[in-house]
């Protein structure tokens, strides 16, 4: 997502394939395929959040091929911010499990890597308080995608916004 933020709540997805993000051997990309101006409800510091975890777990979990794709698309109703990677990946029957809180796939091999099990449950909750939804495909030793939908939000409910807010 860009910086033109319309207000606290507003964020405008649209044609956005500048993407700087450093990291010493990791390879990041980025399409981005929304071409008119998308807005969805949430505040930056909540999405920011939800991406931190969602990255920072790609990298924590991806040992051999060391790449991380991010891709933006919209259909009618929603916006979605897919991140794959190519790592680990989770087998079916933890899949569900990853977004309970305080739960960890691997508990003696993770504890080296850090972490409470707790990153994916705050995730899913923060999407969800937007109506939005937080879901994973994965494959054993291919990877996983972790896939944030958030619902478009109509003109018409842009406008009733800030109306209220007196814009
Ligand atoms: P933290 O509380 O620091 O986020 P964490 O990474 O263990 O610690 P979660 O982010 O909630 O906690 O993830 C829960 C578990 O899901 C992880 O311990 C890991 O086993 C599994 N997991 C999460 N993301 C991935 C991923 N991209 N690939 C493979 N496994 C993953």
């Amino acid at each position: 997502y860009n910086d033109k933020i319309t207000d606290a709540q507003d964020l405008v997805f649209q044609e956005y394939n500048d993407f700087k993000m450093i990291h010493p051997d990791f390879m990041f990309t980025l399409d981005n395929d929304i071409k008119k101006e998308t807005f969805v409800q949430i505040y930056r510091n909540h999405l920011e959040q939800v991406l931190i975890i969602l990255l920072d777990n790609a990298v924590k979990y991806s040992t051999k091929r060391k790449e991380v794709h991010i891709s933006i698309s919209r259909s009618t109703k929603n916006v979605d911010i897919a991140i794959q990677d190519f790592g680990e990946g989770i087998s079916p029957k933890n899949m569900h499990k990853v977004f309970n809180r305080f739960y960890r796939v691997d508990k003696a091999r993770s504890r080296n890597q850090g972490g409470n099990g707790l990153g994916l449950s705050i995730a899913k909750r923060l999407i969800e308080a937007y109506n939005g939804h937080l879901s994973v495909e994965s494959s054993v030793g291919h990877g996983s995608i972790f896939r944030i939908t958030l619902p478009i939000l109509s003109n018409e409910d842009r406008e009733k916004i800030q109306n209220k807010k007196g814009l």
